[in-house]
């Protein structure tokens, strides 16, 4: 069994884009820029948010963190979006997802100007890559592939079942490994919550991505010997045995499934931070598109 380690991973890609950043510095150029809009005190929001932030700073990026109350409204998130995306100065733009319930996401997806759809979302960026043409691809979805390539994992006429269609994970991960291109190639199952008798899906597949968010849902009687898997569920449990009293889980239950897989990624340090990583690639591809 072979560890697919993001965190590893993830760190050379930020040196790659840290070695970019100081060659636009030593022309004397601009640097690139993400802004990050983020509504509310969601815990987890803002320890993404504050993640990204930091490895903005990494690697030399310029970045702007934009905080707005949870009672702000919709019209004035969507004015701020407008503004950015006429600021000359800013490349890429995220709004952190999710958002209170009385603002549309579907409204501020579409509001970012597609140049500067560093996420992925826009419905152009998707439509661009369902016809695999040059774009932004959604962060964690770019980082699975990342870490397959990288790591040289086969995937051309494998079995790849993806476990959730959200618009962020499951679908666009789905049509990623369906691409005429590698990683892709594979024949590709989705499933979601109304799939009848999953397990007899899954354990046809070479690939497994599982992106549901239930905690170690994936056992070793639902995977195949031999099988990939690619664990994208980050849940927070309560633990006694941390200082902080709780612990994250993925999708997949590590201990039992492992021994059977020939790569699978552990959670935390494996798609997590792979994500970040492709956001940096997104901007750095969303600052050369201006330069
Ligand atoms: P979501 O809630 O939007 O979607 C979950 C999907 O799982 C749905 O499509 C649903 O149909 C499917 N599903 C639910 N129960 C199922 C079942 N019993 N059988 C089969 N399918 C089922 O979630 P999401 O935003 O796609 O995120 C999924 C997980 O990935 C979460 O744990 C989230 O925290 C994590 N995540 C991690 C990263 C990362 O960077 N590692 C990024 C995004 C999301």
């Amino acid at each position: 069994m072979i560890l697919l380690n993001g965190k590893k991973t993830s760190e050379e890609i930020k040196n790659e884009v840290a070695q970019e950043v100081l060659k636009i510095k030593q022309a004397g150029k601009r640097l690139p820029h993400l802004a990050v809009i983020i509504v509310g005190q969601n815990g987890a929001s803002k320890t993404y948010v504050a993640a990204k932030e930091k490895a903005c700073q990494f690697v030399g990026f310029d970045s702007t963190v934009i905080e707005f109350p949870e009672d702000i409204q919709e019209k004035v998130l969507l004015e701020k979006i407008e503004e950015i995306n006429q600021n000359p100065n800013i490349d890429g733009l995220l709004v952190q997802f999710p958002l209170p319930k009385h603002i549309s996401e579907t409204k501020i997806t579409e509001t970012i100007s597609p140049d500067k759809d560093v996420d992925g979302f826009h419905p152009i960026s998707v439509g661009r890559m369902s016809q695999n043409l040059p774009t932004f691809l959604p962060a964690t979805p770019f980082g699975i592939i990342e870490l397959l390539e990288r790591y040289g994992v086969e995937t051309s006429g494998k079995h790849c079942v993806v476990i959730g269609r959200s618009n962020i994970v499951g679908m666009p991960m789905s049509i990623l490994m369906a691409r005429k291109a590698y990683p892709g190639n594979a024949t590709v199952t989705i499933c979601h919550s109304q799939t009848v008798d999953l397990k007899s899906i899954t354990l046809q597949a070479d690939i497994i991505i599982a992106a549901l968010g239930k905690p170690e849902f994936l056992t070793a009687e639902m995977v195949k010997e031999g099988a990939v898997v690619v664990d994208v569920g980050i849940t927070r449990v309560e633990s006694d045995k941390t200082k902080t009293g709780w612990k994250l889980l993925g999708d997949v239950k590590f201990d039992e499934v492992a021994p059977k897989c020939s790569y699978i990624t552990p959670v935390p340090g494996g798609v997590g931070p792979m994500t970040i990583a492709s956001l940096l690639k997104n901007t750095l591809r969303a600052y050369y598109l201006k330069e």
